[in-house]
């Protein structure tokens, strides 16, 4: 039997004896299939690698410095360090004056100790001279005066009386030498990479990034950049998981297009060697041609259901005997581009961020007010595409047009997703919603 004549077979979720498919009571919530997907996910192995490779990555070890920071006492400002027993009590009419002994660079040691009645010029960040205990900026001082009237800097007058310490970074202000300065479990972002560069060091240890697997099904499929011929259409879920797995901190590894037959799906499933997580698109649901369920139930533990959301109802899980009979997680999204991308964002997304050691696995969730209907014609819960804005401190979400699972554009459009519960067949305009922020950046000012 080829696989064009693969037989009408009942396929998905439990009949019924008087043959009704996908009543509600057979759906799993989301919040079950949820539950159940992520029980097969936990934080990968640790990985060492360049500072600046790390960014987004989870550190897999506690960061102790070894050094302080600053390493030595330094000045703060461009001025004199001088003793504050020198200037206590100083003012612009009864200045204290003192013999400047010499200067102080940034990157320089200091080679004379400041004694009563001395100062050294300094410069922010030049270690302070033994002796001296504060730092009066040169603006406090005769300095500008004396350069002006071209007098040698060999003295100066100190203008103002300033607090003991003034202008001392003391040694190990930021850190102290073996001080816990980012706990294992961190998110390296910018800020991170730069006090661990402060400390050092050019190599970190993080979880490393999941590999995942994306593999696109279907006969009408065609590969970006040939011509379109009769029937066919582009192979956009590929391209819209893939760049979704990257945006979640995976590396995906695209593995083409399997065609609606066991041979060449069976065939492109030998490239998931060496992946995390398999995500497939497509022939998961009722058709005559949705062969990939039969793969996988040959060649793993699957599981295949309905869920009760829209999009995205149909969906596949389980394991895939992979490879050199490696168990690899599975993820069989359904084959509409918006039904693959809301799926993915609810479920492969939170198990990609879990094996990358990430415990803020959710998107932020705002109370909004709804500026045109989501309808809910059977039961589910619906996820509407919206354009979040904020107006007068409150969020309006707008939907995006027509929500078919098919109209990738309106996804596209959408900064969230609207969420309209499953026992109520209308939001309104006017109603409160919650949305799911998709993208949370500043259009939406937050
Ligand atoms: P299926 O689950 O195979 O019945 O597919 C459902 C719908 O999604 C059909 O209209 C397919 O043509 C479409 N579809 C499946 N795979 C892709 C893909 N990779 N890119 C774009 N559309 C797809
Ligand atoms: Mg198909």
């Amino acid at each position: 039997m080829t696989s064009h004549q693969h037989g009408q077979q009942p396929s998905e979720g439990p009949v019924h004896a008087h043959g009704h498919r996908h009543a509600a009571e057979d759906m799993l919530s989301v919040e079950e299939a949820y539950e159940r997907v992520m029980a097969s996910f936990q934080t990968l192995e640790a990985e060492e690698k360049p500072l600046l490779d790390c960014m987004g990555q989870v550190l897999a070890e506690d960061i102790l410095s070894p050094l302080a920071l600053p390493p030595l006492a330094n000045s703060a400002m461009d001025g004199y360090a001088l003793r504050h027993s020198d200037i206590a009590g100083a003012s612009q009419e009864n200045p204290s004056n003192l013999r400047v002994i010499g200067l102080v660079a940034a990157g320089q040691m200091p080679d004379k100790s400041v004694a009563p009645g001395t100062a050294v010029r300094i410069m922010t960040g030049a270690p302070v001279p033994d002796g001296a205990d504060t730092v009066v900026p040169f603006e406090e001082t005769d300095e500008v005066q004396r350069k002006k009237e071209g007098k040698p800097l060999d003295q100066v007058a100190i203008f103002a009386d300033m607090p003991v310490g003034c202008n001392v970074r003391p040694a190990g202000e930021d850190v102290s030498l073996g001080a816990l300065v980012l706990k294992k479990g961190t998110v390296v972002r910018a800020a991170e990479v730069g006090v661990i560069a402060s400390l050092g060091l050019d190599k970190v240890k993080v979880i490393r990034r999941p590999v995942v697997a994306v593999l696109a099904t279907g006969d009408e499929l065609e590969n970006l950049g040939a011509p379109l011929t009769g029937g066919k259409i582009y192979d956009s879920n590929s391209f819209s998981v893939a760049a979704s797995v990257a945006a979640s901190g995976g590396i995906p590894k695209i593995l083409g297009i399997a065609r609606d037959n066991l041979g060449d799906l069976n065939a492109k499933l030998e490239a998931t060697a060496g992946s995390d997580l398999v995500v497939t698109s497509a022939g998961v649901s009722k058709g005559d041609y949705d062969i990939v369920k039969d793969v996988l139930n040959e060649r793993g533990e699957m599981n295949f259901w309905s869920v009760r959301m829209r999009p995205a109802k149909p969906l596949a899980f389980g394991h895939l005997n992979g490879p050199g009979g490696k168990n690899i997680p599975l993820l069989g999204l359904p084959g509409n581009p918006v039904s693959a991308m809301v799926a993915f964002e609810m479920f492969a997304r939170p198990a990609i961020r879990t094996m990358l050691g990430k415990v803020k696995i959710p998107r932020p969730v705002v109370e909004g007010v709804l500026t045109g209907p989501i309808h809910n014609d059977d039961g589910r819960r619906v996820y509407a595409r919206v354009e979040v804005e904020l107006k007068d401190g409150k969020y309006h979400a707008t939907p995006t047009g027509p929500q078919g699972s098919n109209i990738l554009t309106s996804m596209s459009r959408a900064n969230g997703l609207a969420i309209c519960p499953e026992d109520l067949p209308v939001k309104n305009a006017g109603d409160q919603v919650q949305i799911i922020m998709l993208d949370w950046n500043e259009e939406v000012q937050v």
